[in-house]
């Protein structure tokens, strides 16, 4: 059984990590002018490719932690999407946006 006491804190730990990876997005999102060489260019897109395939990983966290929010809010977080039985507290303390429980995940990444 999971209380509401650990469910709160989970809660603001989702919240603080929401903040945190949106204030990383929106460093992340602007196109670095290093100058106008070929070079330059070059690195410049480079920098911005590896930004945007960086950004991408930060938004499906986002959108994951925003979904366990979501659950929270419905009164079904902390629950294994499989089999409705309740994620173990390490694993929910470790990852706050799991949907499912050990035995489930390795089965539904
Ligand atoms: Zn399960």
């Amino acid at each position: 059984m999971i209380s509401k006491e650990f469910i709160d804190s989970q809660k603001k730990l989702i919240e603080n990590k929401i903040d945190f990876l949106s204030g990383e997005l929106s460093k992340n999102k602007t196109y670095k002018d290093l100058g106008s060489t070929d070079e330059d260019r070059a690195k410049e897109f480079e920098d911005f490719e590896e930004k945007t395939a960086l950004g991408k990983g930060e938004n499906q966290e986002v959108a994951n932690l925003k979904r366990a929010l979501d659950r929270i809010n419905a009164g079904t977080y902390g629950k294994c999407k499989v089999d409705g039985e309740p994620i173990e507290v390490g694993r929910l303390k470790a990852f706050p946006e799991a949907e499912y429980c050990a035995s489930h995940a390795k089965t539904n990444k």
